[in-house]
């Protein structure tokens, strides 16, 4: 029997491939731009890491983690995002000590048991961002630029930056038991869910797609109304370095985002590109988390981008990358073919992307697959070419057709090479 891939886990084919080293390559030079450097941490943490940052009574945590118990009994958890597990090895190896701030990313799968539908996967990636150690206004639009930066760099400047505030310990619960008192009259008209939600976190009712909630939070308390002195000069300063360094921005006081450890500023990135999964990016800061996982009392700040999502949007514009080939080696006979395989080993050991089809076959079908395969040039070794000691090399791009002598096959080889870098 066929053995199918899990639900919810999707391979990304090799005609996918160049558009995320693409998405990947821009955001490193971005980052790096900006002063991030990279930081890998493991697939598997301690599921109380997760419990502890993201909250009990989130959706990841009450109903989305992959959690099992391993071998020697412990409770794993596979991570369904990164922040927990960067502050963890910051915490662990004391990164704080060696600079007052701390810029870190990290890129890879993160894992949720979710519904699984158009954009929405139990197995997605992230490129996440996290500034440790500043609470400073500058630093929340210095992330937000960085955005900017990276999603004009990928063709994507429409894309829309949507802020809000969510206070602090001083001002939230003010605000909270407003929402709960305010909910409580619409209960009859929200989903089982929220209803639900009611009792452990009012605040995730904003967030809910469903129509009839939506429509209950009509005339809803803002949070926005309801920040403290501080927490609106904060976010008063945020919109105003946004304006400085010109990064446009709407306010949307519905942002609450599914997590519980966020403070003050919170943003996503939407595009109007995908449909009901519209996020591209979402954060914020979390100023008290580094301190409640054990460590020193900092702030911190960081963002999450969806990389499916990205790359299903740069999917449907022009200028998609194609796989291109430098050379491709056609060889009729067996001597040829012996000669063609070595240098094809020499044309790659020069740096050239070069391949031939060791099947063999007509001149005919060899020149079809260098069609398929994109390539730039056609070498063609034939008995006839190799009883003169040359060989035919066609330029794809011109038509035009030159031969070289095979003693200087190698240095012709270079110089492609060179042309090839110098093209970039
Ligand atoms: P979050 O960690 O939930 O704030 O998500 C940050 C970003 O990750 C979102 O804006 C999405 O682009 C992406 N994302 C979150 N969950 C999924 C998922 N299940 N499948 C694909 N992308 C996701």
């Amino acid at each position: 029997m066929q053995i199918q891939a899990v639900r919810g886990f999707r391979d990304v084919l090799p005609g996918e491939v160049a558009l995320w080293h693409k998405v990947e390559e821009i955001a490193r030079s971005v980052l790096e731009r900006y002063g991030f450097r990279e930081i890998r941490i493991p697939i598997l943490e301690k599921t109380e890491l997760f419990s502890r940052s993201i909250g009990e009574s989130t959706d990841i945590v009450e109903k989305e983690m992959y959690t099992f118990t391993d071998r020697s009994g412990i409770s794993l958890t596979m991570r369904p995002e990164a922040t927990a597990g960067i502050l963890r090895a910051y915490i662990e190896h004391s990164l704080f000590q060696l600079e007052p701030v701390s810029k870190l990313y990290c890129i890879g799968p993160m894992f949720r048991h979710e519904r699984p539908q158009k954009g929405r996967y139990r197995q997605f990636h992230q490129i996440n961002a996290e500034v440790l150690g500043s609470s400073d206004p500058r630093t929340d639009a210095e992330l937000l630029a960085l955005l900017r930066t990276l999603f004009e760099e990928l063709g994507l400047g429409e894309l829309d930056f949507q802020l809000n505030s969510l206070g602090c310990p001083r001002c939230r619960p003010g605000f909270r038991s407003k929402v709960a008192e305010y909910l409580g009259s619409k209960k009859a008209h929200l989903c089982s869910d929220c209803q639900r939600r009611l009792m452990t976190n009012p605040l995730r009712v904003y967030d809910c797609k469903v129509a009839t909630c939506k429509e209950a939070l009509a005339g809803a308390p803002v949070i926005l109304d309801e920040l403290c002195q501080e927490c609106g000069a904060h976010f008063l300063s945020v919109q105003k370095n946004l304006s400085l360094l010109g990064v446009p921005f709407s306010v949307n006081p519905f942002i609450v985002r599914g997590l519980d450890y966020y403070r003050r500023t919170t943003f996503e990135v939407v595009s109007s590109d995908l449909g009901a999964q519209n996020a591209v990016c979402g954060g914020g800061r979390y100023d008290g988390l580094i301190g409640e996982l054990g460590g020193p009392d900092l702030p911190g700040i960081g963002f999450a981008i969806g990389e499916e999502r990205l790359v299903s949007i740069l999917q449907g514009r022009a200028g998609v990358p194609s796989f291109s080939l430098d050379l491709f080696l056609a060889a009729l006979g067996e001597e040829a073919t012996e000669k063609a395989f070595l240098y094809l080993d020499k044309a790659r050991r020069l740096g050239l992307k070069a391949e031939m089809d060791l099947r063999g076959g007509s001149l005919k079908a060899q020149m079809r697959r260098a069609n398929k395969l994109g390539s730039r040039r056609l070498l063609i070794l034939g008995e006839d070419e190799l009883s003169r000691g040359v060989a035919t090399v066609k330029d794809m791009d011109g038509g035009t057709q030159v031969e070289i002598p095979l003693e200087e096959l190698e240095s012709a080889m270079a110089g492609w090479k060179e042309a090839c870098s110098q093209r970039g």
